[in-house]
């Protein structure tokens, strides 16, 4: 028997998963309303004004694009979501600069022989090991993709059981012995919220493969382009949306999802839900008797991962006359990755943080001869949650002052040219997405959590009831929206079956 519903399918937020999973399904002629809380798509992927700026809101380096010869995998993505058309990326030329004052001062060219030249010049002598640690890195994300095409174990190389699951940590000690240009090798670490000693290899040959062979991005327009053009090709193939509306509870029958009230007490029935709200906001939509005991055993054991403390600069002054260089500059105070990762649970000053100029390679945001910049460095929420609210103001600009103490050591003058800044703190960012800790990867990254060993994006133990996004799988732009289509494929394919 076939029942009526008002919707074939339901998708609750519109981040990169909620945009990606809606406009795949409504572009397959599944019909398909999207709720979002917020008056804007793209969830992380916005921007907003402050006086004569726009600032992107998270959008660091986006990883997936590939150059025009070299197309890589979001590039198809967003050519079968009818968006490529309407998308300019705007290519990084370089990986980053780092920079610990009184160790090094390095950048890092987005090429091999680029990196391998420039590592060499830093710390001589170390050309073949540098050359053989980038063998490794190539070498495990072959093996890592063979596995997930479902290569057979047996005709997959030995190195990649060997080395994908150790810690970055052991692998860079057994390739190297300067810490110094340890470190540099290890400073994307805070892109997965893990330092190297908890971070797993694969992750990070994974990040390094895909922007020295892809490049690293930006999008003209910011990230807020992206998003606004994936809402438009959902709304153009149909798809209906609702903003400033909160789902507030997931219905439930024998069991099977079979719509969503909103908060103002409307209900809609639909075949499938999609969430792409955290794991437990979703789970405590269903109510209590609807969670199955596995996946209630599941959420209790597991971490809610790390948010982000950012300043959002306007600048009066160009990257050129700021001393800018690179698009992406880290800045740490010392090689000492586990206190800085400690030092995410405390108001201590900032030990580490990443400098995004948006203007190197412009995004359009910048008035002419102004600049944007970002500071970013990542806390987890629970410390801003112990600040009494009467703190609060007064907390959050001390600590964001040394945030601009330490960008100050890379750029220096930075401070004196600001104009606009917003600043953003955990609670900010849990304010904004309603995720528990405003966690921007959902759980912890690390090996424990990994989506390897937990996949929640294909068990909800819920019929009718989907997951995509940073709490079901990994976080980040490329993984989210990647997701979001990987589900609603699968739910198509459930459909047709
Ligand atoms: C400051 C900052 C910097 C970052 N830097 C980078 C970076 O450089 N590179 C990178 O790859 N990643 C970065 N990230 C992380 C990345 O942006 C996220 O991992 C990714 O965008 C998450 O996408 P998502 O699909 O999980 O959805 P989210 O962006 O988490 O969005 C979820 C959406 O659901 C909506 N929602 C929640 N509950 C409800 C409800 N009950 N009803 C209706 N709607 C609801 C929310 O309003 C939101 O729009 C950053 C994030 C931040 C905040």
């Amino acid at each position: 028997m076939t029942t009526t519903t008002d919707f074939d399918a339901v998708v609750i937020g519109a981040g990169n998963a909620g945009l990606t999973a809606a406009a795949t399904l409504q572009r397959a002629g599944v019909r398909t309303l999207l709720v979002e809380r917020h008056n804007i798509p793209g969830g992380c992927a916005t921007s907003f004004r402050r006086g004569r700026f726009e600032f992107e809101t998270a959008l660091h380096q986006l990883s997936g694009v590939g150059t025009e010869g070299q197309q890589y995998t979001l590039r198809s993505l967003f050519d079968k979501l009818g968006v490529a058309d309407s998308l300019e990326f705007v290519q990084e030329h370089d990986l980053y600069r780092a920079v610990v004052p009184g160790q090094y001062d390095v950048t890092l060219p987005a090429d091999w022989a680029g990196a391998v030249d420039a590592l060499e010049l830093a710390f001589p002598g170390n050309r073949t090991r540098v050359e053989q640690f980038f063998a490794l890195v190539r070498e495990v994300t072959y093996w890592y993709t063979a596995a997930l095409r479902k290569t057979p174990a047996a005709d997959i190389d030995p190195v990649f059981f060997h080395q994908a699951l150790r810690p970055l940590k052991d692998v860079l000690d057994d390739h190297f012995d300067d810490p110094g240009l340890k470190s540099v090798l290890g400073a994307y670490w805070p892109y997965i919220g893990q330092p190297p000693s908890r971070l797993a290899f694969h992750e990070m040959a994974l990040m390094l493969y895909g922007y020295i062979e892809f490049k690293p991005w930006h999008i003209r327009g910011g990230s807020q382009a992206m998003s606004s053009a994936l809402l438009d090709s959902f709304s153009a193939a149909g798809g209906q949306v609702r903003f400033n509306t909160a789902v507030e509870a997931i219905l439930t029958e024998r069991g099977r999802a079979v719509g969503v009230r909103f908060d103002d007490g409307q209900e809609v029935s639909a075949r499938d839900v999609v969430s792409n709200t955290s794991l437990p906001v979703t789970y405590a939509m269903l109510g209590d008797d609807a969670v199955p005991t596995a996946v209630r055993d599941d959420l209790a054991t597991r971490r809610v991962g790390v948010s982000a403390f950012a300043l959002h600069m306007g600048l009066d002054g160009t990257p050129a006359d700021l001393g800018f260089t690179t698009s992406t500059t880290f800045v740490g105070v010392d090689l000492d990755d586990d206190r800085t990762y400690a030092s995410w649970r405390s108001l201590e000053p900032a030990r580490n943080i990443c400098v995004s100029s948006y203007d190197v390679a412009p995004i359009g945001f910048a008035p002419s001869g102004a600049s944007h910049v970002s500071l970013l460095t990542l806390q987890y929420g629970e410390v801003w949650e112990k600040v009494p609210p009467a703190e609060y103001a007064r907390t959050k600009f001390a600590y964001a002052e040394t945030l601009l103490d330490l960008a100050e050591k890379a750029i220096p003058g930075i401070r004196d040219a600001i104009e606009e800044v917003d600043v953003a703190t955990p609670l900010t960012v849990a304010r904004y997405l309603g995720h528990p800790g405003g966690a921007i990867y959902g759980y912890d990254q690390d090996r424990t959590e990994s989506w390897l060993f937990r996949d929640s994006e294909r068990e909800t133990h819920v019929p009718g009831l989907h997951l995509a996004g940073s709490w079901a799988g990994p976080g980040g732009f490329q993984p989210t929206l990647e997701a979001g289509h990987r589900v609603a494929r699968r739910l198509l394919r459930t459909k047709a079956a």
